[in-house]
């Protein structure tokens, strides 16, 4: 009985893996974090420590809660988007190059000190050297990575870029051409670039944010509350994040 449903358990594992699919951008490293966490609660509660080591701990604390607020935060705001605008969160999730390759598009809310390129949200166009169709990022072959500021207007802001991934993922070697002969070398989507007027990434674009509006009216017409400010949506992650460590480690030092 127990084979039969380890069997199930990997038939679904391998389904889901088998699916292009929407990812949180910083899931790689949430596991060690935590870990990280706890064990910098542990050392704070250790009474041999100079100020000086406190300081440097509590700094590093600082950095890691920095980065399980980011990883909450990422889950929450797809998850709202994944309910706001479902038709639009799976036309993405299952999203296919020209060759009928799962992509998958990694997902990273930031805030604005953080951003490189000032632009709300922000899509790289990577090719694979010798596959012209195959999208590529940091995360791997077969991948599309975007970074959204953490805004007032994040959603609208997600929406957009999944706009412009939904016209080049299956059309990358057609759109990097297009790419090289209207835009500077070297320039990525940002607010400006990629919205010529014969830009069909841009109106792509610009269609998936219309559609969120609507769909995000219409969610709020059958008596959804408002959706909290992202920002407010940090802060409010950021003392969850804090005050769990804090009790996990009380309740060990018990
Ligand atoms: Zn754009």
């Amino acid at each position: 009985m127990k084979t039969y449903w380890l069997c199930i358990a990997l038939l679904i594992l391998s389904i889901k893996y088998s699916l292009g699919e929407i990812k949180n951008g910083y899931a790689n490293g949430i596991n060690s974090a935590r870990v990280s966490l706890k064990t910098l609660y542990a050392l704070l509660n250790d009474h041999t420590m100079t100020g000086g080591q406190k300081k440097a701990i509590n700094a590093k604390v600082k950095e890691v809660v920095k980065y399980i607020t980011a990883y909450e935060l990422t889950q929450n705001l797809l998850n709202q988007f994944r309910i706001i605008a479902p038709q639009l969160y799976n036309e993405i999730d299952s999203i296919k190059d020209k060759k009928g390759r799962i992509t998958d598009v990694y997902i990273k809310f930031i805030p604005e000190e953080q951003a490189l390129v000032q632009a709300w949200g922000i899509t790289g166009i990577d090719q694979v050297s010798g596959d012209p169709d195959a999208y590529q990022s940091e995360y791997g072959e077969r991948t599309v990575s975007v970074k959204v500021w953490i805004v007032s207007k994040s959603l609208v802001v997600l929406a957009h870029e999944l706009g412009h991934i939904k016209y080049v993922v299956p059309n990358m070697a057609q759109y990097v051409e297009y790419h090289v002969r209207n835009y500077r070398p070297g320039t990525t989507e940002s607010n400006h670039v990629g919205h010529n007027p014969s830009d069909a990434s841009g109106e792509s674009a610009l269609t998936f944010e219309r559609k969120f509006r609507e769909s995000y009216a219409s969610y709020l017409k059958n008596g959804r509350d408002q959706t909290d400010s992202p920002r407010v949506l940090a802060d409010k992650i950021r003392r969850e994040v804090m005050s769990r460590a804090q009790t996990v480690d009380r309740l060990a030092s018990l």
